[in-house]
């Protein structure tokens, strides 16, 4: 008996080593769900769970081999096979594919926070509660670990110059389009015209070098996508995307940063009083620089998409609109707003610098 107890005892750990994300639609209670796979700060949720959460309903159909979800637009189908989620006749890229882990199809939390939410209808809340937990099934030495611990240990300058470079990542390029809209223009285009322009104007007016992952239309490797961040002088990382929403009504600019790295939730009543990070303040400078230029916002929120690491770094992924919807299509096209949004988010950088710059000086 105290044998078996002892053999419990030494399972117990591994059995409970811990995961789980709290779900639910903006503004109601939040569902735990725990079964849940994680590896590299990615978490795996079976997608049942994941709809019931959110008020939908849904099944797997063996014989074309999809999971159906039940919408307003129709039924939504997404497959293991496939980095598209269908509707209708259209598909919209996944950032992750579907997998099946322990007999359970499972989305990530991009689908959740972008694709699910689209199909509820609604924004969706959603907290990994220990985006550290590695729990996966099969855990093999990863390259991406080891570029990512460059970020974890880098030391940001605390004297001289608040910004002594910025990198730069235009998503994409290449094969790899990112999304694309219903005429044709392509994510990976945008991406890179903001990250040129924005570039040009922080060498101008800041006179610091600025490092891009690319400067022309070309596949990158995740090594050379990282490499600008992992430079010994770079302050600040930013990544540029665009989105499609299956809605046209989806507009505006979206703001992510690290989950480990949140500050005081807006929905709290400022009960809880939290240090917000640097890529948070960042993030906030973005926001309001984007606002004073009269470009929507439609928030930050704390993402464990592996783009954009970990550690300590300043990183903002910036998603600068959907090119589903025409008229931001439009306007993302032109040059003219191009510059509108490039000046903000050059504004945002050098309000950002001033802060931690004033913030330094108060602790001298
Ligand atoms: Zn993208």
């Amino acid at each position: 008996m105290r044998f078996i107890i002892l053999i419990i005892c030494l399972l117990l750990p591994l059995q409970s080593a811990f995961a789980a994300v709290d779900i639910a639609l903006r503004g109601e209670d939040p569902v735990r769900l725990e079964d849940v796979y994680q590896q590299d700060g990615v978490p795996s949720i079976a997608i049942e769970d994941a709809i019931d959460a959110v008020g939908l309903t849904g099944h797997w159909n063996s014989i074309s081999h999809t999971f159906r979800i039940k919408t307003k637009y129709g039924w939504a189908e997404i497959s293991p096979a496939s980095e598209y989620l269908k509707i209708a006749d259209e598909y919209y890229p996944l950032e992750h594919n579907p997998r099946f882990i322990d007999g359970r199809l499972r989305v990530t939390d991009s689908f959740i926070l972008n694709q699910l939410a689209q199909l509820a209808g609604r924004s969706i809340y959603f907290r990994n509660i220990d985006p550290d937990a590695d729990i996966a099934p099969e855990k093999k030495p990863n390259v991406l670990e080891k570029l990512f611990a460059f970020l974890l240990n880098k030391k940001i300058s605390k004297s001289g110059p608040l910004i002594r470079a910025v990198a730069i990542d235009p998503g994409h390029g290449g094969l790899d389009t990112g999304v694309i809209s219903t005429s044709g223009y392509k994510e990976k285009h945008l991406n890179l015209e903001i990250a040129k322009k924005l570039a040009k104007q922080l060498k101008m007016k800041l006179g610091i070098p600025i490092y891009l992952s690319r400067d022309g239309d070309y596949e990158l490797t995740m090594e050379q996508r990282l490499e600008p961040a992992t430079k010994d002088d770079v302050d600040i990382w930013l990544l540029l995307h665009a989105q499609v929403a299956f809605s046209p009504e989806f507009s505006g600019v979206t703001l992510y940063v690290r989950p480990d790295e949140v500050a005081t939730d807006a929905h709290s009543g400022g009960d809880v009083e939290t240090v917000a990070s640097d890529s948070m303040l960042l993030a906030q400078e973005l926001r309001t620089a984007l606002l004073d230029s009269a470009i929507a916002v439609r928030g930050i929120y704390q993402s464990s998409r592996l783009s954009l690491g970990r550690g300590s770094l300043p990183t903002v992924q910036i998603e600068l609109g959907f090119l589903s919807n025409p008229e931001e299509l439009q306007k993302l096209q032109d040059p003219e707003y191009q510059l509108l949004m490039v000046q903000a988010l050059y504004t945002g950088i050098r309000q950002y610098a001033k802060q931690s710059k004033e913030k330094t000086d108060g602790n001298n």
